[in-house]
């Protein structure tokens, strides 16, 4: 088979290493893909939010199967453009990927299928959103509508903090994204991530993981895209992950059926636990990035045969092949990520890294350069290890990690803290 990925960070080196295990996989291509990505599958250069182009490309080299990564060709519409050329693809519909995409409608799809969720109001102008936080007082939660890259999600502990974001919301600080604002009740508990593959009527669970959203050890410093992720999340029972099935994420495939916009993809629900109950948080309609480092190395090759049944609306009759173990990943990032940071400095040392079904280096952030590997990103390398137990793993990546020479990057020490403190 001729496989597209679509992205370039080390969600897709994770994807890319995943399909090239599987010997169903004749032919690779990503685009754009990055340096680690370019030593395992060939790298196209392709504008993959422009579906016309992306559909052309697949005509031209015979590709058989497309499966798209980041969340911004899905909310372009670009897996439509693809299915309605006669491609085989895993992503969700621009209309399903409405549920990462509007916050509001995720609310509206919570209620329709009745899925425990924080309670909230939608406004459209500032005085009734106003009116709403003093009536309900601090702490609570102010989003903006749409998609705004992590940062249109204001957790506010006083009143003033959230007034001031709904000036910012309103101010037009989002664009678009904020023309709408939800706004939330604070939700206390423990977060995790609870990953489904769903072809449009069954869904299949296929790991969970904790990542660690701040630049610092110790949970301090600017939020990120995520620093470090483990899995499993121990947090997630699996009793807990049947509750969420029966809840949530049936109720939900079921909501954008009976809407005439099934589900088709990975759904990623981010949940908050507390006292053996979970509610939902948001839903992203892509792999985590770098929640997938650590379900693919845990997948393996498997993990191609389930996104194809996916797509192949096939999940009814598929089965993970659980190993009992843990993996972990750690991010080294660019010196002043999430702000400005350099590019183009030199790593060192990564072809002296083994590259085993236990450990993987996968790359965000590269480029390769008359025989170097240049930094290229914020979030640049994940060290990815897979062990027995959650410490072996941990041992593995931060030996992974000691093994690198970037004076110019930085890392957190303490991922997994959750677990092992
Ligand atoms: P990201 O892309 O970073 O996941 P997002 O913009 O999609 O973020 P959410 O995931 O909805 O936004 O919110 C970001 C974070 O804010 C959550 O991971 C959670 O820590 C916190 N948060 C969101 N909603 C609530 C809530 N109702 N109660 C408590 N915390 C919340």
């Amino acid at each position: 088979m001729n496989i597209l990925i679509l992205g370039g960070g080390g969600r897709e080196h994770a994807l890319a290493w995943a399909v090239m295990q599987n010997p169903k996989c004749d032919k690779l291509i990503v685009a754009p893909g990055n340096a680690g990505i370019a030593k395992i599958a060939e790298c196209a250069s392709i504008d993959i939010e422009d579906g016309a182009a992306t559909t052309t490309f697949c005509e031209e080299n015979a590709i058989d199967f497309i499966i798209v990564g980041p969340e911004a060709p899905l909310a372009a519409g670009v897996a439509d453009d693809l299915r309605r050329a006669g491609f085989l693809v895993f992503g969700p519909s621009k209309e399903a990927a409405k549920l990462e995409a509007s916050k509001a409608f995720t609310k509206e799809i919570c209620d329709a299928a009745n899925a425990p969720t924080a309670a909230y109001a939608r406004f459209t102008e500032a005085a009734p959103a106003r009116d709403y936080i003093h009536q309900q007082g601090a702490p609570i939660v102010v989003k903006a509508d749409g998609l705004a890259a992590g940062k249109g999600v204001i957790v506010a502990m006083t009143e003033d903090e959230a007034l001031a974001a709904i000036d910012d919301m309103f101010g037009g600080e989002f664009g678009a994204a904020g023309a709408e604002v939800v706004i939330e009740e604070f939700m206390e508990g423990e977060e995790a991530s609870f990953f489904v593959l769903c072809d449009g009527e069954n869904a299949l669970p296929i790991g969970t993981a904790q990542d660690h959203k701040r630049a610092f050890d110790g949970d301090e410093g600017p939020n990120t895209g995520g620093m470090g992720a483990y899995s499993p999340a121990p947090v997630l029972t699996q009793a807990l992950q049947d509750q969420v099935m029966e809840q949530i994420i049936y109720p939900t495939l079921r909501e954008m059926a009976a809407r005439g916009t099934p589900y088709e993809g990975v759904l990623y629900a981010g949940l908050m636990i507390k006292d053996g109950q979970a509610r939902l948080v948001e839903y992203n309609c892509r792999f985590g990035d770098p929640e997938c480092q650590v379900l693919m190395l845990r997948l393996g090759a498997q993990a191609f045969d389930l996104i194809h049944a996916a797509a192949e609306k096939r999940l009814d009759t598929a089965r993970v092949n659980w190993a009992d173990d843990h993996a972990m990943t750690v991010v080294l990032a660019a010196e002043g990520y999430p702000g400005s940071y350099d590019k183009g400095t030199e790593i060192r040392g990564l072809d002296d890294l083994v590259d085993t079904s236990w450990e993987v280096c996968f790359h965000a952030g590269t480029r390769a350069e008359g025989g170097k590997v240049l930094a290229n990103g914020g979030r640049v390398l994940n060290a990815t290890a897979r062990g027995d137990t959650l410490q072996q793993a941990r041992e593995r990546a931060y030996a992974m990690v000691e093994a690198i020479d970037w004076p110019e990057g930085f890392h957190r020490s303490d991922i997994g803290w959750r677990v092992l403190g």
